[in-house]
């Protein structure tokens, strides 16, 4: 029993190393496979067997030879599993059909009612329904549908509990779409898929424990441990944006004073801009913004700290202080390998805001954590995080299953079972 069970996850790492080797270096040959891989030839003929059966790969021709008969050529296809993902946003929902590599083939988006909790679901059934339809031929590769959603889920994540941002407390969303719809659902906190969304396709990918980092109009984070969602004991983990920062801070929606989202989001730049230029304080911001104080937009006073204007760097700077206070404190606490910054506001503050957030984290964390090798990276996935991350929901398991989730490290724990023939 034992040993078959070991037999199976000796099997299951081997085809994840070869998946992750053809998918990394394809188009490659079963002969330059033996090699990087160090399997023997016999697995790796009989494990590209199956996944050429499996459609994760496929022949497409030869290649040079060294001597003898030409080699077969093996290359992955990211489009033999799709996901339907579904970015539920306050302003913009978008509702995707994504391959493995999280490319989207088929795109759709449109802006939520959200007056109504009814047309609100119906809105995402249809939506993903026309998406289904558009999907044509490549219907039978569809996995299941991902949700990432703002807000608090019930424990089972089939419910929205509360969200502050739609306005809504107590959303069916699961039974809506399991009504509809006889695919596989999966369904988590936007910040979360987010989270899974690098950790799979973006800056995570090796990383077996980060913390995603959101600075939009909101700050949230999605905490990844040992390679899973951390959701905590009732779901709610990462309401990073309502901890503490400023006991005697500006009031947040929560009831609570001083909480991270308030003191650095990106509606605490603004309004610290308006005071400034309320006041007449001389600063390039004015150059680049003509209009009436109250209707500043983030880019003249990222287009004046850019050009070094000290009032603008002042005003970012601040904000950017307390972020890094938070990002401080998620090291001290989880010691995660990597911390990934993103977000419309840290997107529009690049590199400025990234190199500020470093440089005062460094001076907060631990000595012992300023030595260790935590780094604080921007995100790769930018903008499609969230629609990405919806479809990892779904292709976790699956990935899983093809164990391409194992790292290197616990690779070589298990060495000593390595199949050998
Ligand atoms: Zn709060």
């Amino acid at each position: 029993m034992r040993r078959n069970a070991h037999a199976k996850i000796i099997k299951q790492m081997n085809i994840g190393t070869l998946l992750k080797h053809i998918r990394a270096q394809g188009p490659i040959s079963r002969a330059e496979l033996v090699k990087t891989t160090k399997l023997s030839p016999t697995t790796v003929s009989v494990l590209v067997e199956e996944l050429l059966q499996e459609g994760l790969v496929a022949e497409i021709g030869t290649g040079e030879s060294s001597g003898g008969r030409r080699p077969i050529l093996l290359e992955f296809q990211p489009t033999s599993r799709l996901a339907i993902g579904v970015d539920i946003g306050v302003q913009k929902t978008t509702v995707a059909l994504l391959d493995l590599d999280g490319n989207s083939l088929i795109t759709n988006s449109y802006t939520p009612d959200l007056s109504n909790k009814q047309v609100f679901l119906q809105d995402i059934v249809d939506y993903t329904q026309q998406i289904l339809h558009a999907s044509k031929n490549l219907e039978h590769n569809i996995l299941g549908i991902g949700v990432a959603t703002p807000g608090l889920l019930d424990r089972d994540q089939k419910n929205i509990l509360y969200s502050s941002s739609l306005g809504f407390t107590d959303v069916p969303l699961y039974d809506a779409l399991e009504q509809n719809f006889s695919l596989p659902i999966r369904i988590d906190n936007d910040m979360n898929a987010a989270a899974l969304g690098e950790k799979l396709m973006g800056a995570g990918q090796k990383i077996s424990d980060l913390i995603y980092v959101s600075v939009e109009t909101g700050i949230g984070a999605g905490i990844i441990i040992d390679n899973r969602i951390y959701s905590g004991a009732s779901g709610s983990a990462g309401e990073f944006g309502h901890t503490t920062v400023e006991p005697a801070g500006a009031p947040c929606k929560c009831g609570n004073r001083g909480c991270l989202g308030v003191m650095a989001a990106e509606p605490a730049i603004l309004s610290r801009a308006i005071q400034m230029l309320a006041i007449g304080a001389k600063t390039k911001i004015s150059t680049y913004h003509k209009g009436s104080p109250a209707q500043i937009t983030l880019e003249p006073i990222v287009l004046a700290a850019k050009d070094g204007d000290p009032v603008a760097l002042s005003i970012t700077n601040d904000c950017l202080d307390y972020l890094a206070i938070g990002v401080a404190n998620l090291i001290n606490m989880f010691d995660p390998a990597a911390v990934i910054l993103g977000g419309s506001t840290m997107e529009a503050l690049h590199p400025l805001g990234l190199e500020r957030v470093r440089q005062s984290v460094r001076q907060r964390v631990l000595p012992f954590h300023g030595q260790r090798t935590y780094t604080i990276i921007p995100s790769q996935l930018k903008d499609r995080v969230k629609i990405v991350g919806a479809s990892t929901l779904v292709f976790s398991e699956f990935l899983d299953y093809v164990d391409v989730l194992t790292t290197e490290e616990d690779r070589d724990r298990v060495d000593d079972y390595r199949i050998v023939d």
